[in-house]
């Protein structure tokens, strides 16, 4: 299994869905082998599995998509990595990323843009553009993304395969490098339910190195269509605008599916979503350029040497990270200053509490809520990455869920041609709080 992912990351090179291979991987692969033949049951044995640049594994380069982080390497294992391994799986790379996952489209990482297979001219999504290539190329059949406010989601969409958002502290985030931690989880990507439910029943659950975990045992499974009979299913009329052709017609083909297999589907109005990306944004870049403190030169990572510290901070700064990055650190440090912090963080915060209200009392209705994960199938290269307002603006369907902490799911549900390309599409199914298992119900149900 190793040897034949390794072919197939020669193979598909161009991609640059890596940012480095697991020096070990060979040794970790044989010790599997050892355990398998002394009569371990390994759920999960020797799977080959990439997981995104951010996410520590140890004794690999750790570079966040980042100049700054170029030589830094992990002397820990994340959580995840370290339950991965347990059971029995292969981490055999570090896949590109939007740096610091700050994007929607890979194209900031200091590796290089990562390129979508079904059109190298369009991006993957972002910002875990290298994990969605990996599975959607056949790299490996599963891999570990992050997900802040649609990260998951979105290069899953662009790709064509499922990405799971899991509830916030469902999945531990110790040694995943910290964008904005009141929103960020780890989630995989897959192209089965089946197999997302593999993973999640071996990295979900509690873990004591993380404060924010929750104690709920992962109990997953795909479904089967009987298993959609019944089910309450809200579709979110804000999301139903603004969306192309193809994304549309997906969409009401899935709830033709739904409807033909017995589910229930209404309209459910969500009015606080149309202030998601405002209070998202201004969220996530505070949070952001209070995480990037660190990175200073003093502990991790690439140093610019001065005669004194704060030129020598400075310097490391200015060299280490990008533009977007910079940007981001800027702007929220503004938005926490006093003078600002109550007409900007403290009305977003505001604003996410009515976001969490408004979708807690439409599950009063509904046991599932559906919007397109994305209005637009993946664009290309260059198209908004000079505009950071377009860049943020793709995000519209997806930050609400993490502002609000909910499990989400997009799911390959269908094609839109453009310029003579079949581009994939996906649809994003949301579920209650800790009830993220009815996604993998549903997905098994649709396959
Ligand atoms: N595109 C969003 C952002 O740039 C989400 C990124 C993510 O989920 N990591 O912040």
């Amino acid at each position: 299994l190793l040897s034949n992912a390794l072919a197939r990351i020669d193979a598909a090179q161009h991609l640059n869905a890596l940012i480095s291979l697991n020096a070990g991987a060979e040794a970790h692969a044989q010790a599997v082998q050892a355990r398998v033949q002394a009569g371990e049951t390994l759920p999960l044995a020797g799977v080959p599995i990439i997981v995104k640049d951010n996410i520590n594994v140890r004794g690999t380069r750790t570079t966040c998509g980042s100049r700054i982080l170029a030589n830094y390497t992990s002397p820990y294992d994340a959580t995840v990595a370290r339950r991965l391994v347990h059971a029995g799986a292969v981490i055999v790379g570090k896949a590109n990323m939007d740096e610091f996952a700050m994007g929607s489209s890979t194209e900031s990482s200091a590796s290089g843009p990562t390129l979508n297979p079904w059109d190298t001219a369009r991006v993957p999504g972002g910002s875990s553009g290298g994990s969605a290539v990996a599975v959607a190329a056949n790299l490996t059949p599963i891999s570990l993304g992050s997900d802040t406010g649609g990260s998951v989601r979105q290069p899953a969409a662009f790709t064509g395969v499922y990405g799971l958002k899991p509830t916030y502290g469902r999945v531990s985030r110790f040694g995943l490098v910290a964008y904005a931690s009141s929103l960020d989880q780890i989630g995989p990507f897959a192209r089965s339910a089946e197999d997302l439910a593999l993973i999640m029943n071996v990295i979900a659950g509690h873990d004591p190195q993380d404060a924010t975990s929750l104690h709920a045992p992962p109990q997953f499974a795909a479904g089967t269509p009987d298993d959609l009979r019944g089910l309450r299913v809200g579709v979110i009329r804000e999301s139903l605008e603004g969306n192309t052709a193809g994304v549309e017609s997906t969409l009401n083909a899935t709830l033709d599916a739904l409807r033909g297999a017995g589910a229930s589907v209404q309209e459910v109005s969500i009015a606080s979503v149309r202030h998601a990306i405002a209070a998202y944004y201004l969220i996530a870049m505070p949070e952001a350029s209070s995480n990037l403190a660190r990175y200073d030169g003093m502990t991790y990572g690439d140093r610019s040497t001065a005669p004194d510290v704060n030129t020598s901070m400075t310097l490391t700064r200015e060299h280490g990270f990008g533009r977007e990055v910079q940007r981001r650190i800027l702007l929220g440090t503004y938005a926490l200053s006093s003078g600002y912090y109550d007409a900007y963080y403290s009305k977003a915060m505001k604003v996410r509490g009515l976001i969490a209200q408004d979708f807690a009392r439409a599950f009063a209705d509904f046991d599932v809520l559906v919007t397109p994960t994305s209005p637009f199938p993946a664009f290309r290269h260059g198209e908004k990455s000079s505009d950071p307002l377009a860049m943020y603006a793709a995000d519209v369907d997806t930050v609400a869920i993490n502002l609000a902490g909910l499990p989400a799911l997009s799911v390959p549900a269908g094609f839109e041609t453009v310029d003579g390309v079949r581009l994939p599409v996906g649809i994003q199914f949301i579920a209650p709080t800790l009830k993220d298992e009815v996604l993998l119900t549903l997905a098994g149900g649709l396959e």
